[in-house]
């Protein structure tokens, strides 16, 4: 056993606290973390997270505060949750914004090898040039999902997903580029990243499953077609839903409890218990007995390590 295991896992968007939906996938990590420690691997656990999004740039406007002070707000209690849940494995977390020059040169690569082309609004992917997209979910070019991304009349197809957004007079935010002002896409962020602690190919990558489409086609799109290496990845893995009554919790159904709300009534150890009780791909349907089964588990285990304890 040994060697030096490179994972990666998709970080927070820092507008808002982090829900125990996402919170899943988190521990989830953390353990596969400690388990390959355990197994004496060397293990460099990295996490981005995203500091500039337009969902950063709407709250901050609807709260009238700067966005670059709201995400650094939420940054830091993410990393207060995450210590509470003793999430503790990630070797570095990587701000978006701490990485602009590697997400232009990613860009600029692209373009020169003829996948990325610039309009007026920004620079696309050319979703049309990478033949093997949609490798990971299996979604044919017809697939109504994949037509989810923002429509633009500049795109040369439809689902051609933003590098490089270009500056609209009101926003904010900016940073110069070869193509003007702006502000880098979502997907990109994640491949400039990972090339710059891992190189073009690492071991695992991890997220919550519905990342799997369009993120992390579009990862696999961008890292292969500037390295010509495949795959950008070996192992990935994604973690199951946490449903309430059936349904996903989310932000955008109203149905999600923040971690510290549940923090102020559960200790956070029955909460990591109640998730690991089920294979991480699993969607688990969360409510208060299953933290109060937790909790009666963990109690059972306490006792049985004090008696062991005493009579040591
Ligand atoms: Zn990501």
């Amino acid at each position: 056993m040994g060697g030096r295991i490179n994972i990666f896992v998709c970080g927070p968007t820092v507008y808002d606290d982090a829900h125990i939906g996402h919170v899943r996938t988190y521990i989830a990590f953390d353990v596969v973390a400690r388990y390959l420690k355990a197994r004496g691997y060397s293990v460099f656990y990295l996490q981005n997270i995203t500091d500039i999004d337009d969902k950063i740039i709407d709250r901050a406007k609807k709260l009238e505060v700067d966005p670059a002070a709201l995400a650094r707000k939420f940054e830091r209690r993410y990393l207060e949750d995450m210590k509470a849940l003793g999430v503790e494995n990630v070797n570095l977390y990587a701000r978006a914004t701490e990485h602009i020059p590697e997400i232009i040169s990613q860009i600029e690569r692209l373009m020169a090898r003829g996948f990325a082309y610039e309009t007026e609004s920004g620079v696309y992917f050319d979703e049309s040039k990478f033949e093997e997209f949609g490798k990971l979910s299996h979604k044919s070019m017809e697939d109504p999902d994949r037509h989810r991304i923002e429509p633009d009349p500049t795109k040369r197809n439809r689902g051609d997903f933003t590098l490089w957004k270009k500056r609209r007079n009101e926003e904010g935010i900016s940073w110069q580029s070869p193509w003007g002002e702006g502000r880098p896409g979502w997907h990109i962020e994640d491949t400039a990243i990972t090339e710059t602690y891992f190189g073009p190919q690492y071991d695992i990558h991890g997220g919550a499953i519905d990342l799997i489409f369009p993120h992390h086609e579009a990862e696999i799109a961008q890292m292969e077609a500037v390295s010509g290496k495949a795959p950008m990845v070996s192992c990935w893995m994604h973690t199951g839903f946490l449903n309430v009554k059936g349904e996903k919790m989310s932000k955008s159904l109203g149905n999600f409890i923040t971690i510290r709300e549940l923090l102020k009534t559960w200790e956070p150890d029955v909460f990591r218990l109640a998730v690991l009780s089920a294979h991480y791909r699993t969607p688990i349907d969360f409510s208060e007995g299953v933290l109060d089964q937790s909790r009666r588990s963990l109690e059972r285990i306490r006792k049985l390590v004090s008696a062991i304890d005493t009579r040591l």
